[in-house]
This record gives structure tokens, sequence and C-alpha cells, in this order.
């Protein structure tokens, strides 16, 4: 809008603001960002501007790689910066802005993974909803350095340290998360050592898949101030909880919750209950989307908190899917929580692909199984066969290969993303089951 731009123009003159950063994303949820200085403004708002596509992971090659990013004026905000023992900020005062990716003649670039979560949202309108609201939990690993996972402490879940190093990087990230926009709801120390869990307050899925992208950002940055390293990463350490990012979610429409059905014994409506069954019938072919690396699936096994049977339980965490109970019967608060994807993921890609699951689900009606209320972990593989759950995919090559046979992925990712996506992860998944580890040579090598 109109007031939106001249806003964004005024807070850069205000302000002194030295350069702007123009940000997006690859099909891997890998940050992307060029940086314009102020003058520039005023025309990139206007038309955006140009730039080269063709080394952007997933994006068109060379024959037309022309490119052009256009500012979402509603996205301005001025990045934190590190202070002194004075208290006095170091460095340029830089804006940052998010971008949508356009072709030259102006149309949506297919391949922008920000778009690809617009076209979801354009079904859920036109399936009757107005808001797709949504809320990470994104877990993350404070390390000494990016050279190897020396911890800051022992933790444990909600550790009351004394003010160490860790709680003050803490505090610190909070601090410039709130500086940027993002509200956040509770913080605390994870299960693991050196393991945080900072929780945004849920949004509209586009706002949030943004604040998804600076809220990694922002968490490294603080980090570095501090002279440490915090990683994304889904399984650092072995035989420690891995970083999980559980993603709560409900439709609303006119303001009111979708999901929320006071007589129901779960307090879930029908809209809800098949929402969720969308996600459960397609949890092995979005999986490759919402956990995308090899590591991811280190995580993804028995005994870590993390989910590796595809059920859902109002209050078992070993399930794919939990209803939390924070607030029962309060309709604001009801919502469905999947528990797979991790921090490491593309947040537009993983949103899209969990509002298509659970879009199908409820235009196609599916009926929400019994819920499982037994440790998952615990069942026998005969057990879990007699009640009919499966597993998630046990490795990122069993993922891919779910991927690429999935017709709802397809229409989820867009006839230009899908094929280059599966390709990507073909590539990856290939290049790791190659690798002779460690593992193998400390097993095999004297006894064979
Ligand atoms: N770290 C766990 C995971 O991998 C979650 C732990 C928790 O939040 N209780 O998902
Ligand atoms: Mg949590
Ligand atoms: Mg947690
Ligand atoms: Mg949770």
């Amino acid at each position: 809008s109109v007031a939106a731009r001249r806003a964004v123009l005024k807070r850069i003159k205000d302000e002194g603001v030295e350069h702007v950063l123009f940000w997006f994303t690859d099909l891997e949820g890998h940050l992307k960002s060029f940086a314009i200085t102020p003058n520039e403004m005023e025309g990139a708002l206007d038309d955006g501007m140009g730039f080269d596509g063709s080394s952007i992971t997933g994006f068109n090659r060379i024959e037309e790689s022309d490119m052009v990013a256009i500012p979402d004026p509603t996205t301005f905000q001025i990045l934190p910066r590190p202070v002194d023992d004075h208290g006095h900020e170091l460095g340029a005062k830089v804006g940052r802005m998010i971008c949508d990716v356009v072709k030259p003649d102006g149309t949506p670039y297919e391949g922008d993974p920000r778009y690809l979560l617009r076209l979801a949202l354009e079904r859920m309108r036109k399936a009757g909803f107005d808001t797709f609201n949504v809320g990470p939990e994104l877990e993350y690993f404070l390390f000494e350095d990016d050279k190897g996972t020396e911890t800051l402490d022992e933790g444990g879940y909600f550790a009351m340290t004394t003010q160490d190093a860790a709680t003050e990087v803490r505090n610190d990230t909070i601090h410039a998360l709130e500086s940027v926009g993002i509200q956040i709801e509770y913080h605390h120390h994870e299960v693991a050592p050196s393991q945080h869990e900072i929780d945004m307050r849920y949004d509209d899925a586009l706002v949030m898949a943004d604040k998804t992208m600076t809220y990694r950002i922002v968490v490294k940055e603080v980090a570095a101030w501090h002279g440490y390293y915090a990683t994304f990463m889904p399984k650092p350490l072995f035989g420690e909880n891995g970083s999980g990012m559980h993603t709560h979610m409900s439709l609303f429409k006119g303001g009111r919750n979708m999901f929320f059905d006071p007589k129901d014994p779960h307090h879930l409506s029908k809209t809800a209950k098949s929402f969720i069954a969308g996600l459960l019938v397609h949890a092995r072919e979005m999986s490759a989307v919402l956990a995308q690396w090899v590591n991811s699936y280190k995580r993804l096994v028995p005994g870590y908190e993390a989910p590796v049977y595809v059920a859902w339980s109002q209050r078992n965490r070993s399930a794919l899917i939990r209803i939390p109970l924070y607030k029962p019967g309060s309709e604001q608060a009801t919502r469905a929580e999947i528990r797979c994807p991790d921090p490491a993921c593309n947040p537009y890609l993983a949103f899209a692909a969990l509002l298509h699951a659970g879009l199908e689900g409820i235009e196609k009606g599916y009926e929400l199984p019994d819920e499982m209320t037994t440790n998952l972990y615990r069942l026998s593989a005969e057990e879990r066969k007699q009640r009919g759950i499966v597993a998630l995919p046990g490795s990122l090559g069993e993922a891919v290969e779910e991927l690429a046979g999935s017709e709802l992925m397809r229409k989820a990712l867009g006839e230009h993303i899908f094929p280059r996506y599966v390709e990507l992860k073909r590539k990856e998944w290939d290049e790791y089951r190659t690798q002779v580890t460690q593992w193998e040579k400390d097993r095999y090598l004297a006894a064979l």
C-alpha cells in the first residue's frame, strides 16, 4: 500500500539507515540477500531490483536467469546490532525487507518458495477459510564454534542454571527478536546440553515463514556476538535429543477458529479432524519437505521425543500429531501440533505442504483414525501392523522416493519446484549413501 511504502522511506531517512537488505530464499530455505543503498529505495519499491538468479539453488539456469526482487513494504525492519561495554550500538544501521521474486515481465516466479506458500493460501481461501495460523517451536544448539560440537553447559529441560553464558545469550536473542517485530511467548533450556528453544507467538503462515527465516539469522547473529555458534542442524549430537520444529496449526474464518467444537470430547471440529487426517495420510509423502536433510532422519528415531510413527494423540509425545491441552476448551488455543518438521526446513515449503495435506483431508472428507494413547516406541512391529500404524520414512532416500511418487506434493510444489527439489534431494542422498563412515571402519575393519 502507499502508506506502507511511505512509512518505509520515512523510517530509512529518520533513522539514518545506511543499507537495506533484500531477502528471499532458495529451494532449500537458505536465506539469500543483497544490499541496496537508500538512494535506490524509491525506485526499488516501485519496480523491484533485478538480480541474476542463475546461481541460486533451485532457481533457473543461465538461459533465463534474470529475476526481479519486489520488496514487501510491510516487512521492513531494522536489524539488531551488537552493543559495546557502554551500551552503544556498533556497526552500520541496516534495514531489511522480505521480497517476492518475479520474472522480468512482472509475473510471479514459480521457483520462489514464498509464491508457493501464497498459492497454498489461495487454495485455502477457495476452501472457505481466511487464515492459516502457524506456531513453530524452533530448537537449536549453541556450540563453542562451528568446527565441532563443544557444548556450553550440561543443561536439561527447563534447567534453571545460574546466570551462565547461555542464559545471557538467550536473553539477548529475545531482545533482538522482539526488536524486529517477532513476539516471543516463552523460552527455555531444552533437554540436551546446550540446547535451547524460543517460541514465537503464532501468526498467519506467510508472516510466520518470514519470521522463521528472520529468527534463524537473528539467533545465529546474536550467538556470534558472544563468540558462539548457533546451529539448527537437526541432530548434531549422537545419543542426545535432536532439534525439532514442532508446528502448531489452525484454520480461522472471520476471527473464529474453525478447528474448535465445544461439544466434541477433544474440542475438535469435523474440519479439524479431516485436516489432521490429511496430515496423517500424506505424512510420508511430505516428509522430504518437513525433514529435508540426510541428518533429519537421525533425529526421527525412537527414544528422543521425536516422532517415528504416523498416529495422533492428545498427550502422547511419541505420536506424530498431538492435540495440546494447555487451555482446554479455549477456542483460540485449539490446534494440532505436528512434531516431525525440523528447524532446518524451508518454512515456506513446509507450511505450504502442511496446508495442502490438511486441505486435501477436508476437501476429500478423510476420516480421522482412532487416537493412539500408548507409547508408540514400545509397540512391537506386529502390534503396529495390527493397528495399521505406519512409520515415517527412515532415511532421506526413502523420503524422497515417497515424495517423487506423490500427486499431492507435485501439486503443492508445482511443476517448476517439484522436479528440481526431487533431483536435489536424490543427489544429496546418493552422495551420502556412498560414504564410508567412521562407524563402519570401527565396526568392520578389524573384524572382517
Ligand atoms: N527435541 C525434541 C524433538 O526432536 C522435542 C523435545 C520437546 O520439545 N519436548 O522434537
Ligand atoms: Mg516446546
Ligand atoms: Mg521443545
Ligand atoms: Mg511442542
